[in-house]
């Protein structure tokens, strides 16, 4: 696929941006992403696992305690509620552990595609498209996935991108999307795509 070859080389080690050292840890840091700059969760995070660090002890953590730690992270009240609740599932269903496959992990509350996507594909290696905000942004201006819809884009990106580059397409994607074809200002005069996209030089100041 050409956009993905010239961007491979570009952004060869894809991966997510958030810190964490074990699945439960990307899961949470995922849901707290919502609405949220990876660098703000990133900044939350470590006094959060500090006091709770698995599902068990998060499960158990007072509401008002946990709102407090993320309450940086905006919509603290349902972040705290949701990652306290998916804690108590993945005890009482999945013995403390972390599933594995998207119909689980969707299964979680506070969890969409995009997180499920993003855990089992950095965690269980499992084939993942995560359509986040830059993805799904960019991947439209290209005409790849002309849509505003997270879950129709990550089927057009899977009908046109082999398996087996899913992962490191969409964390391609999330780079330009992050540094290159930004939302307020898409830099398309220095754009290593710009000679197949069709909206090439079509924003104010291109
Ligand atoms: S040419 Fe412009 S709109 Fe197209 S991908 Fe590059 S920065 Fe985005």
């Amino acid at each position: 696929m050409a956009v993905y070859a010239i961007l491979e080389p570009i952004w060869p080690d894809g991966g997510p941006q958030l810190e964490y050292r074990t699945p439960f840890e990307l899961l949470v840091a995922v849901v707290l992403s919502a609405q949220c700059t990876d660098e703000q969760v990133n900044r939350a995070t470590p006094a959060l696992f500090a006091a709770f660090p698995d599902a068990r002890s998060l499960a158990a953590a007072p509401l008002r305690t946990v709102e407090d730690l993320v309450r940086s992270t905006g919509f603290y009240h349902n972040k705290a509620r949701n990652i306290i609740m998916l804690s108590g599932i993945i005890m009482e269903r999945f013995g403390g552990e972390v599933p594995g496959t998207i119909e689980e992990l969707v299964s979680l509350p506070g969890v969409g595609r995009k997180t499920a996507n993003l855990v089992a594909s950095a965690c269980f290696g499992l084939p993942g498209i995560v359509v986040d905000t830059h993805v799904l942004r960019t991947a439209r201006r290209l005409g790849l996935a002309p849509t505003d819809d997270p879950g129709r884009s990550e089927r057009m990106i899977a009908e046109a991108v082999p398996r087996e580059h899913w992962t490191g397409f969409s964390y391609a994607l999330n780079r330009h999307g992050k540094f290159t074809c930004t939302a307020r200002k898409p830099a398309c005069m220095a754009c290593c795509l710009s000679s197949l996209c069709p909206s090439a030089g079509s924003f104010d100041g291109n």
